[in-house]
């Protein structure tokens, strides 16, 4: 069945795949799908090549993909009404005798259906707008269910009404008179469609669907048979069915997903493969000595696990999480020095340019003294070739760069460790892109955004993880506020007395030149117009990503040695630039960011011991903006950014559920199927604590779905 394919591109996604040709085949025995699940739909009899183009926009190619293809609700249409009780704005089921249908046209391109139909009580009227051929499908004296809302016409009216023409057979109501599926529909694909479909298709198929979960656990949460679930899901005898129906698919995809993750995991935890790095050399040793602060107990806890995995042959995948701020970077540091203790090389990628840049200069401050050697590679490094040389030969220890180039283009000569800062960006590095290249380093990542416990054991569920839940000492949350325009000119004296005392602003604007098309603050404008007028006198600079790679770089390093007072930018600076003299951040259009981009934003100030602010400027116009300020405002916490981001815009946006592959399951809801996902990821574990190869015979049709397209972790 095509789900199962789907099940392995999802969990591919997420880390990278270890192959696990450990795993056996299928045992003999277990129930292959069904033949014609695998048939292209216009394989359906009244299903032509046109149909089948308009399915494909549903994501519905085969046949099994037609009859996966779950309602996204269900009407209750069981109930019958009698005609003369009809009142406007209801919504009934009424079954009657036809006794007259015309076509009537009304004007030009207007035209429609007008059913007269009656039962015991009285006559009433059924019509469909623009739909005026219904008229032929109707014959007076015959029987008709229909199913809609009463509205004006003439009197009142069924308007636009769902139908099924009564034969006499009740089995085969599909439409009306029944628990009917809502189907999500595309352009030129109808429900009525959709029904008649999905019912010939499991109609036609002549074996039932093979039960695919272990007897054990189906058992154990009373889950139907697939085969009676897969009709049950579509044409319920009851709601409650159709119900259970769906949680025992979600469940399945559920389970699959966990034993991927965690079969992946285990096979890593098992490969000796990786590399045994030094954890207490001379580099880590001048590094800690050179320090000029104590690590926070969760730093000091996140560089044991790190070490601990590095030290082991066991490849490492570890996720270090910790908000903005909490000092991630230094965690890496750590690493790095340990890789280059036992002669390996370091590869940071982070996702944008000017990150990477960032990432370069501190990273020279700190190591450099130590006698390390920092390259930075991005898409505008001149020298790029002789950079690429020196990394081949192994002069440089520490190759920093956005993730295209060294994951495609750059060979190491001795690659032992790769870090992965995302900040909120989560893409996940596919570990078997390295290995591709003939490379198993231990792997980093970190993020900054405390992701949902559900989210997390999926999209990260194969990671180890190490969470630095305090902030280093001395800092204040940042207080954050709106300006109004009235206070606008009480803002650029504040900005002009923290700059007399010494202490840094960024302006953070949205666009970066101006637009005819939308009406937002652009950098280059606002740059010009506040340092000629209210901000005159103050060293300003300004940065964006439209600006060559040796202006940012040059930018840049004047504002980290407090050269500049003011930094015009753009969300070049959202992730990642670190000068803790900088205590204001003034975001302009605040209402245009989304919530965690916002959260970071703000994150570039409160990294000192000074007091720090954020000002959030411009009006929101929907409801989300206004909501979105309200949270910044009222609190400073990630995680309770995190949560009303969660709340706001859905996992997909984010989380990187997107990229991670996740947002395409088709059964399981990662935000609602909380309690299924806890449980399979329960099962999971007991599965492969007793079965690690997943050899019994019971298992093998999980084994199937794991079986060369395991993910990393
Ligand atoms: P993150 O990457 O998690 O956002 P960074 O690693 O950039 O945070 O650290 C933020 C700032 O805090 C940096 O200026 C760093 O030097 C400083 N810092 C990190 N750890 C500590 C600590 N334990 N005590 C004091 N300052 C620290
Ligand atoms: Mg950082």
């Amino acid at each position: 069945m095509s789900g199962e394919t789907k099940a392995q591109d999802r969990t591919d996604g997420i880390g990278a795949g270890v192959a696990g040709e450990s795993l056996p085949g299928p045992a003999a025995g277990a129930a292959p799908m069904p033949k014609q699940l695998l048939a292209p739909v216009d394989s359906l009899s009244g299903l032509g090549p046109k149909r089948a183009a308009l399915l494909a926009n549903l994501g519905i190619e085969t046949v099994g993909d037609l009859v996966f293809y779950f309602p996204r609700g269900y009407e209750d249409r069981r109930k019958l009404s009698r005609l003369a009780d009809l009142r406007e704005g209801d919504t009934a089921t009424v079954e009657a005798e036809i006794v007259r249908a015309r076509a009537i046209r009304l004007r030009r391109r207007l035209s429609l259906a007008e059913v007269t139909i009656k039962d015991d009580s009285g006559q009433f009227k059924a019509i469909w707008f623009g739909r005026d051929y219904l008229a032929r499908a109707f014959s007076a004296g015959s029987r008709a269910l229909f199913s809609g809302t009463v509205g004006k016409w003439n009197g009142l009216a069924l308007r636009n009404p769902d139908y099924e023409l009564l034969s006499g057979d009740e089995a085969d109501r599909l439409h009306t008179g029944r628990i009917v599926p809502v189907y999500r529909l595309t352009d030129g694909v109808t429900q009525r469609m959709l029904r008649n479909w999905i019912r010939s298709a499991l109609d036609a198929l002549d074996e039932p669907l093979p039960e695919t979960l272990p007897p054990a656990l189906a058992a154990r949460y009373d889950f139907p048979p697939a085969d009676g679930a897969l009709r049950q899901a579509h044409f319920p005898d009851e709601v409650d069915a159709a119900r259970a129906a769906r949680n025992r698919f979600a469940y399945e995809e559920l389970l699959r997903l966990q034993v991927g993750i965690l079969h992946a995991r285990a096979a890593r935890l098992h490969e000796e493969t990786g590399t045994r790095h030094v954890v207490d050399g001379p580099f880590l040793g001048a590094l800690r000595a050179s320090l000029p602060f104590h690590l926070t107990p969760g730093q000091d806890r996140a560089v044991a696990d790190i070490l601990e995995d590095m030290a082991s042959p066991r490849p490492m995948v570890r996720l270090i999480q910790g908000d903005v701020g909490s000092g991630k970077t230094v965690v890496g540091l750590h690493a790095i020095a340990a890789a280059a203790d036992g002669g390996y090389q370091t590869a940071l990628m982070a996702p944008t340019e000017i990150l990477a840049e960032q990432h370069g200069l501190s990273l020279r401050e700190m190591l450099a003294p130590l006698g390390l050697d920092i390259e930075v590679l991005t898409g505008s490094t001149p020298d790029a070739p002789a950079v690429r040389e020196r990394v081949a030969h192994g002069e440089a220890h520490v190759v920093v760069g956005t993730h295209a180039l060294i994951q495609e283009s750059t060979s190491f000569h001795r690659l032992g460790l790769a870090i992965i800062d995302e900040q909120h960006r989560f893409g996940v590095l596919q570990r078997g892109a390295l290995i591709e290249k003939g490379l198993n380093p231990d792997l980093i990542h970190m993020t900054a955004t405390p992701i949902p416990r559900t989210l997390a054991i999926t999209v990260y569920g194969g990671m180890d993880i190490s969470v630095i839940e305090e902030m280093p000492p001395g800092r204040s949350p940042v207080v954050t506020s709106r300006i109004t325009p009235a206070k606008v000119p009480g803002l650029h004296d504040t900005i002009r007395r923290r700059a007399a005392a010494g202490q840094q602003t960024f302006v953070v604007c949205p666009l970066v030149e101006d637009s005819a098309k939308v009406d937002l603050t652009s950098v280059t404008s606002h740059y010009r117009e506040l340092s000629a007028g209210p901000l005159a006198g103050l060293r300003v600079g300004l940065l964006h990503g439209r600006m060559a790679s040796d202006e940012k770089d040059a930018v840049m390093h004047a504002f980290k040695r407090g050269e500049l007072d003011v930094l015009f930018c753009t969300t070049v600076i959202e992730v990642g630039i670190d000068c803790p003299n900088a205590t204001t951040i003034v975001i302009e259009d605040a209402p245009q960011f989304g919530l965690t981009q916002l959260h970071q934003l703000r994150g570039r100030v409160g990294r000192g011991t000074e007091q720090s602010y954020c000002y959030l400027l411009g009006k929101h116009k929907t409801p989300e903006g206004k909501r979105r300020l309200e949270v910044m405002c009222a609190t400073s916490s990630g995680f309770d950014v995190a949560e009303a981001d969660l709340e706001l815009r859905g996992p997909g946006e984010s989380y990187g559920v997107r990229q991670a592959g996740l947002s395409d399951l088709r059964f399981a809801d990662l935000i609602r199927d909380v309690r299924l996902l806890d449980a399979a990821r329960r099962d999971a574990l007991e599965i492969l604590d007793t079965d690690p190869g997943l050899t019994a015979p019971e298992h093998a049709l999980l084994a199937a779905g794991v079986r060369g397209a395991a993910p990393s972790g």
